[in-house]
């Protein structure tokens, strides 16, 4: 057994009489070394890291009450320092709060009843009953909020906004197909001080000094970016997903230049050039469209649209397209053209990470991707490109549209791309999947009419006009009950954007929470209770509650 043990000079006797007597374990002693008057935070601090790391398991604080060692413990995550009068406090501390700091005030605990609490310490495991998981996983959740609680004091109306936020997500269903819930060491992470950095240029070759840190942290969310795409170059700089599609234009093509893309009313994105967009006063931009009868795209159509155009770049990827790309046909279609194969993957990118969808990146020159919708990083851009166009790409980011990257973001998106490494990330891309089936299936059988008929992703569209309402009026509805969906443009839509005719649904965020098929099949069978029955506000409250009790089961992270 490894035990970590400090103490301050009011411990240090007691200190030593435990390492002295207590001969179950090895003690690495981090001080303090002797009777002289010192801080005990130093002795909390090195105790605690050790318990975090994994070093020790479990560590040992002695002080004169105990009270300034278990505060100061305290304030590191994953420690649950507890102070130990007796037998009883060390076992139950141990069994109920899994506690791995022991902590004892030399002039409340003599020598003797100090090993006995150690030993009962020592030997006592964390019961795992349920209600006790349950419990401590709730103590590590209220970090959701402890995380920023120095605003309550410093700024009180910011604090009350982030409040309100981690309030909405827990007790409402998340349905929006772009968005996803990050995970703490995300939020960590683009928190943290490296946004204090100017760094233009990139690693290794930056514009100013002191950029060792951040060059670290960008060169792991390139490599990463790269290893877990498979990609040959990686740039994590785009300060968002149209920022990496501007990247893609600058890098390759010339004002003027054209541009086949689905267009924005039928699944398209801003950024693929909506005239009201930079990249439709830019670039001349020519839409392709989903057959009107199978609402999918049309690859021999589409063949025969591109060599006639002859576009500069084929772009390909949607903000609100439910099916499967063909990237292998895509690619063809490409080198018949001779254009450039650019694929916007920022819907689907988690997918793609987790082998839920075919991945655009063999076949692709330019995969452009968000960091934050499926792939549930921070909010931000990236650009994999072939090694040829490497360097075209890194001047096109900068100099030519940025100035200095957001180092903190960046930090943020290279602990997304770790988190997608592990197995369990496969299984998440899966569920993604399986959900999105189960819930559009249980609309569907309720008579809705799907877009293109079902969904192979994270996303499918109701169109909502068939049943005499439109988008704007079925999202409010639904929100009314704790159901956040948006209004969506559907193909050939009729009404205007403001109204739609659709619903987006996505289930990134209900599997973030650990929701399966049983929870997306209820959810769709009240989005079906909902919109057949708009007008009902007495059954929007009632199953308002139904969702915030649904939404206190799957804790968000
Ligand atoms: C969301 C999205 C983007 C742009 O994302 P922003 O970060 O909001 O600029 C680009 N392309 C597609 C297909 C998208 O869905």
């Amino acid at each position: 057994m490894n035990i970590f043990i400090g103490s301050d000079h009011g411990g240090y006797a007691l200190k030593e009489h435990i390492k002295g007597a207590f001969a179950d374990a090895d003690f690495t002693d981090v001080g303090c070394s002797g009777a002289a008057s010192c801080d005990y935070p130093d002795f909390a601090d090195a105790v605690a890291e050790a318990v975090v790391k994994g070093d020790a398991d479990f560590g040992v604080l002695v002080c004169t009450t105990g009270e300034g060692m278990a505060m100061a413990a305290n304030r590191f995550d994953y420690v649950r320092a507890a102070i130990c009068r007796d037998v009883d406090d060390a076992k139950m501390a141990r069994a109920h709060n899994d506690a791995n700091i022991l902590v004892l005030g030399a002039s409340k605990t003599g020598p003797e009843a100090a090993l006995e609490i150690l030993k009962a310490f020592a030997t006592t495991a964390a019961d795992d009953a349920e209600r006790h998981v349950r419990r401590r996983a709730k103590v590590d959740r209220a970090k959701r909020l402890a995380d920023f609680s120095a605003l309550a004091k410093d700024d009180p109306e910011v604090w009350a906004a982030i409040k309100a936020q981690v309030v909405q997500e827990d007790t409402e269903i998340n349905l929006i197909a772009s968005e996803n819930t990050s995970s703490r060491a995300v939020r960590l992470a683009a928190g943290s001080v490296l946004m204090n950095k100017y760094a233009e240029g990139y690693p290794g070759k930056r514009w100013y000094s002191g950029c060792l840190p951040v060059d670290a942290a960008e060169e792991l969310a390139r490599k990463r970016a790269c290893e877990l795409f498979g990609a040959d170059h990686a740039n994590v700089q785009p300060h968002c997903g149209s920022a990496a599609n501007m990247a893609v234009y600058f890098a390759t093509i010339k004002p003027g230049d054209t541009i086949l893309s689905l267009s924005l009313d039928q699944g398209g994105h801003l950024s693929h050039g909506s005239p009201v967009n930079f990249s439709g006063k830019i670039y001349n931009i020519v839409p392709y469209t989903v057959d009107r009868e199978t609402e999918r795209l049309d690859y021999d159509v589409l063949e025969r649209q591109a060599l006639e155009v002859k576009p500069a770049i084929l772009l390909t990827g949607a903000s609100a397209y439910p099916r499967a790309l063909d990237f292998k046909r895509i690619r063809e279609i490409c080198d018949k053209v001779g254009c450039i194969m650019m694929v916007d993957m920022a819907h689907i990118a988690g997918l793609v990470a987790g082998g839920a969808h075919e991945s655009p990146v063999p076949y692709a020159d330019f995969v452009t991707t968000t960091t934050h919708k499926t792939l549930g990083g921070p909010r931000g851009g990236m650009v994999l490109c072939k090694e040829k166009w490497a360097k075209a790409l890194d001047s096109a980011v900068f100099p030519g549209m940025q100035g200095g990257p957001l180092e903190n973001i960046i930090a943020a998106k290279a602990v997304c791309f770790r988190e997608w490494m592990q197995p369990a990330k496969k299984d998440y891309a899966q569920q993604v999947v399986k959900n999105c089936k189960a819930m559009c299936k249980a609309v569907q059988d309720r008579g809705f009419r799907i877009v293109s008929g079902g969904t192979d992703n994270h996303l499918f569209l109701v169109d909502v006009k068939q049943k005499g309402m439109t988008g704007k009026d079925a999202a409010a509805a639904l929100d009314n009950a704790g159901i956040v969906v948006n209004k969506n443009t559907i193909p050939y839509d009729t009404e205007s954007p403001f109204k739609t005719s659709g619903i987006r649904v996505g289930t990134a965020s209900i599997t973030t929470r650990g929701m399966k098929e049983n929870e997306a099949a209820m959810i769709g069978g009240w989005i079906a209770d909902i919109l057949s029955d708009i007008g009902n506000t007495e059954l929007q409250a009632r199953i308002k509650v139904q969702a915030a009790e649904l939404a206190a089961e799957f804790p968000v992270p």
